[in-house]
């Protein structure tokens, strides 16, 4: 099976696990639950996890922090990011420091960056995981209304550049910006996409999608023609 496909039926599988594991849109796979990674090119391996006495024995933990008003596995940290909006906001400010630095989140779990972030909340560090499920998607989501902003009502040129990672895989970059005489105007890289092969349908559902994700409110604009060299 080819990592697309099973990508997307990895993503049927979770729905039937009731949030037990969350994907990375990559193929990973991470049990919730336990906090780690689990293999998943199976739905039965998902199934074999589940029954593990780990498992089991984290899950009935979860309930009954639960019922005592923990609010879930990241116990405190995540109850805190949930309840109280000043570290709810400053989990988001962590995010958007880490992610347009380019920094990776699992710096999160370093325990000298846990000091740094402790001396200016209180005693706060939000939690990687919790940084990855709560707030990566909102300063993703700025990011990309920031752009779709920029370019409203523009004319724009795009590029689609296709490319192989470390891993070998097709990766398709859509590269947007204004069309304009002017110099020096900025382009984006606002789409990238891990392809199971390159041809004339996969790119063209590729720009698509990325027109869609740029244009995200206003669908009824779509492309006339496309011709691709
Ligand atoms: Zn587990």
């Amino acid at each position: 099976m080819g990592k697309t496909e099973l990508i997307q039926k990895q993503k049927k599988w979770l729905k039937e696990f009731d949030g037990q594991f969350r994907s990375d849109g990559q193929g990973v796979i991470m049990c919730v639950v336990c906090d780690h990674n689990v293999p998943a090119e199976k739905k039965s391996q998902l199934t074999q996890h589940v029954v593990t006495a780990k498992h089991r024995l984290g899950l009935e933990k979860n309930k009954k922090e639960k019922r005592e008003g923990i609010s879930s596995t990241q116990g405190r940290q995540q109850m805190l990011t949930e309840m109280n909006p000043s570290a709810s906001s400053y989990s988001h400010l962590v995010a958007k420091a880490f992610i347009h630095s380019n920094v990776s989140l699992n710096v999160l779990n370093n325990q000298h960056m846990k000091l740094l972030l402790k001396t200016n909340s209180n005693g706060f560090v939000p939690a990687e995981l919790t940084i990855h499920k709560n707030y990566l998607p909102r300063v993703y989501d700025e990011v990309i209304d920031k752009i779709s902003k920029e370019l409203d009502r523009k004319k724009i040129w795009s590029s689609i550049d296709e490319t192989t990672d470390a891993m070998k895989r097709f990766v398709a970059c859509f590269v947007v910006g204004q069309l304009s005489a002017e110099k020096g105007n900025k382009s984006y890289l606002l789409n990238c996409e891990v392809l199971e092969e390159v041809n004339y349908e996969t790119i063209s559902n590729f720009f698509q999608d990325s027109i869609d994700l740029l244009w995200h409110e206003k669908k009824s604009r779509k492309c006339s023609s496309l011709h691709f060299r």
